[in-house]
């Protein structure tokens, strides 16, 4: 294989590189994509924060429904002790107890309502539960995916690399330093093959004293249209 033909093989297996750069990208950043898992996750977190804070109005209100009540019950007492002295004071104490007793039924009520928001944040909870469990088996699932696409590349990339080793070797080191320059200058496509008489890139067309010249020497030249190496294929 001469030079010519050697680098336009190394451009062939760098391009091949590159793509497979590319997907070994995308497969590393699938791999560390947990977003599915960590919405829910902190969805889940939210819930169980917005249960613990019911949970403590609850059990808040149950203390002073325990409160209320013993209050009540001994105000009922003196009630009936026999140690009022007039209406005046049988009065006050049945208003008294009406008002406290008007208190516990609110706070009954609130109790209630907790109970029913609860409920519903418990339901929320149990689902937010089943979409994190699919979430996780389906990212187990696809991280497994992931894993096989990732070895595939390696390998593919193992092999590519060692071809290439293989090629640069049949490479001058200033062809092939010219090569990498214009590599990194192009983004990736840096030689062309002579197309009848066009760059086989951008189609220019070659002055025929140069192509004459170009075919005789078998040197490469610098298109003057897309600045890349033109070499006789
Ligand atoms: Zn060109």
């Amino acid at each position: 294989m001469n030079d010519y033909a050697s680098l336009i093989k190394l451009q062939a297996i760098d391009l091949l590189l590159d793509k497979q750069a590319v997907l070994m990208e995308g497969v590393l950043k699938g791999l560390s994509d947990s977003t599915a898992i960590d919405q829910l996750s902190a969805k889940r977190l939210a819930v169980e924060k917005e249960l613990s804070k019911l949970a403590q109005s609850q059990s808040k209100l149950q203390i002073e429904l325990v409160e209320y009540k013993d209050k009540i019950s001994s105000l009922t007492k003196r009630m009936y002790a026999g140690t009022l002295r007039n209406e005046k004071e049988l009065k006050g104490l049945q208003d008294e107890i009406t008002y406290l007793e008007s208190l516990y039924a609110e706070k009954e009520e609130s109790v209630l309502d907790l109970m029913v928001k609860t409920e519903s944040y418990d339901s929320m909870l149990l689902s937010v539960d089943e979409k994190l469990k699919t979430a996780k088996d389906e990212n187990q699932e696809r991280q497994k995916d992931l894993m096989a696409s990732k070895h595939d590349i390696e390998i593919l990339i193992s092999e590519q690399q060692i071809e290439r080793d293989k090629v640069v070797k049949n490479i001058t080191k200033t062809l092939l330093d010219s090569y990498t320059q214009l590599r990194i200058k192009k983004g990736g496509v840096a030689v062309s093959q002579l197309s009848r008489d066009m760059c086989g890139i951008c189609r220019i067309v070659i002055p025929s004293s140069e192509l004459q010249q170009m075919k005789r020497s078998r040197e490469w030249r610098k298109c003057s249209g897309c600045d890349r190496m033109i070499v006789v294929g």
